[in-house]
């Protein structure tokens, strides 16, 4: 009767043993089959989200200030007179030290070629196309 008992529980713990062991090697073939690249995956079409969102060019006078993404959210100060916030995609004018506060109130721009002036500071904010080639050919063109 001892024996068989001693049997008995050796056989159990073997079992529970093997069972234990099967588990685990489940959870590490499992752990494998997780594909880690899924989740970059998902960061890289997030940022090319971002990248599809436009920019804008801040010119003070003759003088680009310079070129900012919308895509980022950002305070500029623009010299001593007026704040450009780029949020949620689009840029408005938060501060300016002009008589009139038109720039102020005009609405935000997210577009290429949207424009928020400030005539008085001579602060100008322009959306700028996605195309570079375009750009560049328009500032021949001033020139
Ligand atoms: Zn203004």
């Amino acid at each position: 009767m001892k024996k068989k008992d001693g049997i008995l529980i050796l056989t159990l713990l073997l079992v529970a043993v093997l069972s234990w062991a099967t588990i685990q090697g489940i959870h590490l073939w499992q752990g494998r089959q997780i594909p880690k690249s899924g989740e970059t995956g998902e960061d890289y079409s997030q940022a090319k989200e971002k990248d599809k969102t436009g920019r804008i060019r801040i010119t003070v006078g003759n003088h680009v200030l310079g070129e900012y993404s919308l895509g980022m959210d950002q305070t500029i100060q623009i010299g001593e007179t007026n704040v450009c916030e780029i949020k949620d995609g689009k840029a408005v004018m938060t501060q300016a030290e002009c008589p009139d506060h038109v720039c102020m109130m005009m609405s935000p721009i997210d577009s290429p070629y949207d424009m928020i002036v400030c005539l008085p500071n001579q602060v100008v904010i322009e959306g700028l196309p996605e195309n570079q080639n375009d750009e560049e050919t328009a500032l021949d063109g001033v020139s």
